[in-house]
C-alpha cells in the first residue's frame, strides 16, 4: 500500500472521541471521513455531566467497593442498578472489574488514567480558540460535597491516590463550600475541592462545534450505519455500510460502547460493558452555579448548563439495547433538591446514555493486534468527554508513525 493510500482514513463513530480523532488526524494531513448513523455527538457524548477533569486518576473499581454494593442494589433510589436477567451475561466482566480493584494494581491504573486525561482542558481550549465558541468550556473547580465529614474524607484511599499524583485539591468546610456555591444546602458539612478543572456548558454542542471545525478543515461526516470491517488484500480495509462499501488505508474504530460488536467478526474479543447512566435537566432552575458539584453521598454530578441545571450519574447494567428506565433519572429531582434547596424542579427533561466501560477504567487506545492500521479509541467509561482530545492525539501519532512519550501498554485492547 502506498503512503498516499494509508493517508486515507475512515473514523467509525462521531462521538466526542471520533470527532477528536478526526481533528488530530486531519492536523497530520490525513483525508478523513467520519461515519456515524446518527451524526456528531448525538449518542453518549450528547448528555454527559460536562466535567472536563484533567486530574482524574481514580478508577471505578476500588478495594472494598463490593462492601457498598448490596446497600446500593437494595435501594431503588441508589446509584447502582442491575437488571437481574442481565447478571449472568455480565459475570465475566464483573470478575475482571473486581480484580482490577486490587490494591497493588491501583498505581499503574491511576498513572494510565492521568496520562490520558491530564492534557485535555488545554487541548479543548486550543481546539475552541477561534471558533467563536470559546466559552463552551470554562475553567472551574470541582466540588465533592457531603453531608458528613466522613463522606468527604481527604485521607481516604481515593484522595491519597490523587495526592500522590500532585492533584491540586484541598479539604474545606461546608461553609467554605457555600462561599464558592451559595446555593448549596446548609446540610452540606464537608467538601473536597479540586482546582484547575473545566466543564462544558453543553457537551452535545461542544461535539457539534468541533465537528464543524473538522468539516471546515476538510473532514466529511456522512450519515450511515457501519455493518462490518474487512481487511483488504495488500493492506487497508473495506468498511461495509448501509450505503455500500468504502475503502481506506487507515481505519479508526471509535464507536463507543458499540465498538466491541464490530470487532467480534474479526475474532477480536474485548471486555466492554454498557454502564448506562441518566440525566435530568431542570429547565427553569431558578438557581445559578459556577462549578461542577459531585454529591458524594448520592453519587451524581450537577452543574449549570445552557439548557438549565443538569444532574447526571447512575450506573445501570442491563446491556446495550434494553429500554431506558427513566425512573432512574427522576430520582435526581429529589436528590438535587436536597443538595440545592432553592432549585425549581417543575420542568424536567430526562435522558439515558451508555458509558463504554472496560473493567479497569483505562480506555482501549492503540492498534488492533494482527490488524495493521486498524486503530481503536473507545472504552472511556465515565471519562470520555475528558479523555477524547488526548485519545485523538495518541491515535494520530500512532497512525503517522510518530514517537509518543506515553507508554501505550496499559491501553492495549488484548490486556484482559
Ligand atoms: C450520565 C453520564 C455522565 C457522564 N459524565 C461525564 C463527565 O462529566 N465527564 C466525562 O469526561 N465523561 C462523562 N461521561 C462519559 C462520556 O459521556 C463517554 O465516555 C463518552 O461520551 C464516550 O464517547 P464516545 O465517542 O466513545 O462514544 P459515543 O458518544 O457513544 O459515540 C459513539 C458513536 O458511534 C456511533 N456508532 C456506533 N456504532 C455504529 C455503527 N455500527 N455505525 C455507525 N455509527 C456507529 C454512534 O452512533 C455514536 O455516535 C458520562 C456518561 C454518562 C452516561
Amino acid at each position: 500500500m502506498s503512503e498516499d493510500q494509508s493517508k486515507d482514513a475512515i473514523v467509525i463513530g462521531a462521538g466526542i472521541v471520533g470527532i477528536c480523532a478526526a481533528l488530530a488526524l486531519r492536523e497530520k494531513g490525513f483525508d478523513v471521513t467520519v461515519l456515524d448513523r446518527v451524526g456528531p455527538a448525538e449518542a453518549t457524548s450528547h448528555g454527559n455531566a460536562g466535567v472536563v477533569s484533567p486530574w482524574s486518576c481514580v478508577p471505578q473499581s476500588m478495594p472494598g467497593l463490593w462492601k457498598s454494593v448490596p446497600k446500593w442494589l437494595l435501594d431503588p433510589e441508589g446509584p447502582l442498578n442491575v437488571r437481574w436477567g442481565y447478571l449472568p451475561t455480565m459475570v465475566p466482566w464483573l470478575g475482571k472489574f473486581l480484580s482490577a480493584g486490587a490494591l497493588e494494581r491501583l498505581p499503574a491504573i491511576a498513572d494510565a488514567m492521568l496520562a490520558v486525561n491530564r492534557p485535555n482542558l488545554d487541548l479543548y481550549h486550543q481546539y475552541l480558540a477561534g471558533t467563536g465558541e470559546e466559552n463552551l468550556v470554562t475553567d472551574c473547580n470541582y466540588l465533592h460535597v457531603s453531608r458528613t465529614a466522613q463522606g468527604a474524607d481527604p485521607n481516604s484511599l481515593a484522595w491519597r491516590l490523587r495526592r500522590e499524583r500532585d492533584v491540586p485539591f484541598e479539604a474545606i468546610s461546608g461553609d467554605e463550600a457555600r462561599e464558592m456555591e451559595p446555593e448549596l444546602s446548609p446540610d452540606i458539612k464537608a467538601a473536597v475541592v479540586i482546582r484547575q478543572q473545566g466543564r462544558t456548558v453543553n457537551p452535545g454542542r461542544l461535539g457539534k462545534v468541533l465537528a464543524a471545525k473538522a468539516e471546515a478543515m476538510g473532514v466529511t461526516f456522512p450519515l450511515t450505519e457501519v455493518k462490518a470491517i474487512a481487511p483488504r488484500e495488500g493492506g487497508g480495509y473495506r468498511v461495509d455500510t448501509n450505503d455500500g462499501p468504502r475503502e481506506a488505508g487507515t481505519v479508526v474504530l471509535a464507536a463507543g460502547v458499540w465498538s466491541a460488536r464490530l470487532l467480534e467478526p474479526l475474532g477480536v474479543k474485548v471486555s466492554l460493558e454498557a454502564e448506562r447512566g441518566y440525566h435530568l435537566i431542570f429547565k427553569d432552575p431558578g438557581v445559578s452555579l459556577t462549578h461542577s458539584i459531585m454529591d458524594a453521598d448520592n453519587k451524581f454530578v450537577t452543574s449549570l448548563m445552557e439548557m438549565g441545571v443538569r444532574s447526571a450519574g447512575t450506573a445501570e447494567f442491563a446491556g446495550i439495547d434494553a429500554a431506558p428506565n427513566y425512573k432512574r433519572a427522576k430520582v435526581f429531582a429529589k436528590h438535587t433538591k436536597s443538595l440545592l434547596p432553592n432549585l425549581n424542579i417543575d420542568e424536567t427533561v430526562e435522558w439515558m446514555g451508555r458509558r463504554p466501560s472496560p473493567p479497569d477504567s483505562v480506555p482501549y487506545i492503540g492498534e488492533v493486534p494482527g490488524y495493521p492500521r486498524l486503530f481503536h479509541g473507545f472504552g472511556h467509561g465515565h471519562l470520555g468527554l475528558t479523555g477524547a482530545p488526548m485519545t485523538g492525539r495518541m491515535i494520530a501519532a500512532l497512525a503517522s508513525g510518530e514517537p509518543l512519550n506515553v507508554d501505550m501498554t496499559p491501553y492495549r485492547i488484548d490486556r484482559f
